[in-house]
């Protein structure tokens, strides 16, 4: 079922004000050392189960002020100043176990040249050189000639990860996050044309689609990013927390999924791949904060654990 039409008119400027009204005061951050970091294995490109260094950079805030994300609590006012970002990486790489993968997410567009600035790009790639994957995030529409130089120098290690969040037309549109599936598809087209990989976001339960209709649309989603070549789909809980998100909670008109829908959304996966002959992309199920998801039954903790063994073995434990 979905419920109710847009949010509000996409790209409004009054809408886009509302929201930032709506937000709490951001982290003061240094734009010298990176706002966290980790390291833990994740499911490969070549479905080995290997550990990933992921470094959370800080750099100046996305532009696109997408409805739903709160990336921006941790991002800075200004451009990013340009040696901060290898700065970073160097922080982390000193501060980690090694890994063969390295995921640099800043909480925006990599190819958003106030960001990441342009003239880091060699350093950052002498600094990458040895991991077998680079994984970094971008907006589809970010996808241009910036970001094909930086595939190419690449040379078939860089994995981009783009927000395709839903391929519900009136869903995203309400986003507000200037996409459509058609620019996606291209963005999509384009990164593999330059020898990368892509991995594609896609969120449960966003405003505007509740219960079987929300499960019903992750899939659709998913498996519209894998006909497309995307290789790897992460499927993330939509959250509150953002100020705007919290308001449509308190109106009733967005609710955080129960962990049963992300169980929910997994068995229809393997369900429709039981029936498919193609070869099996990567899924993983974003388990950041899995606890403070609600369940109506007493079996949270073996829907998590059944989770984590999932995003493992791409099957269920019993299977
Ligand atoms: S493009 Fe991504 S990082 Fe930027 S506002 Fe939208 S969801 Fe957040």
């Amino acid at each position: 079922m979905t419920r109710g039409g847009p949010l509000h008119a996409p790209d409004s400027r009054a809408a886009r004000r509302q929201r930032r009204e709506l937000r709490e005061p951001k982290q003061s951050l240094d734009p010298w050392r990176p706002v966290a970091m980790a390291w833990e294995p994740e499911l490969s490109r070549d479905r080995s189960w290997e550990p990933v260094q992921t470094v959370f950079l800080a750099n100046r805030e996305c532009p696109f002020h997408c409805t739903m994300c709160d990336l921006w609590k941790q991002t800075l006012d200004h451009p990013t100043p340009l040696g901060a970002i290898p700065a970073q990486i160097r922080v982390a790489q000193s501060a980690l176990a090694p890994a063969p993968h390295i995921k640099l997410y800043n909480a925006g567009n990599f190819f958003d040249p106030l960001a990441i600035p342009p003239n880091d790009h060699t350093e950052i790639l002498e600094l990458t050189s040895d991991y077998r994957t680079v994984i970094v995030e971008n907006h589809p529409r970010l996808c241009g000639r910036r970001c094909q130089e930086f595939c190419r120098s690449c040379d078939g290690r860089l994995e981009v990860a783009l927000g395709l969040e839903t391929v519900h037309p009136t869903v995203l549109a309400s986003l507000d996050k200037q996409l459509t599936v058609d620019v996606f598809d291209r963005a999509v087209d384009d990164l593999l044309s330059a020898n990368a990989s892509v991995r594609a976001f896609v969120i449960l339960q966003l405003p505007g689609l509740r219960d079987e209709a929300a499960v019903e649309w992750a899939v659709r989603s998913i498996e519209h990013a894998w006909a497309r070549g995307v290789d790897c789909c992460s499927l993330i809980p939509a959250r509150a927390g953002n100020g705007w998100m919290d308001q449509l909670l308190a109106a009733g008109l967005f609710e955080p999924p129960r962990i049963e829908l992300l169980e929910a959304t997994v068995d229809r996966i393997l369900a429709n791949r039981a029936r498919s002959a193609s070869p099996t992309p990567r899924l993983q199920v974003d388990l950041w904060d899995i606890e403070k998801l609600s369940s109506s039954t007493d079996q949270r903790e073996e829907i998590i654990a059944r989770l984590a063994h999932f995003n493992q073995h791409q099957a269920w434990p019993d299977a």
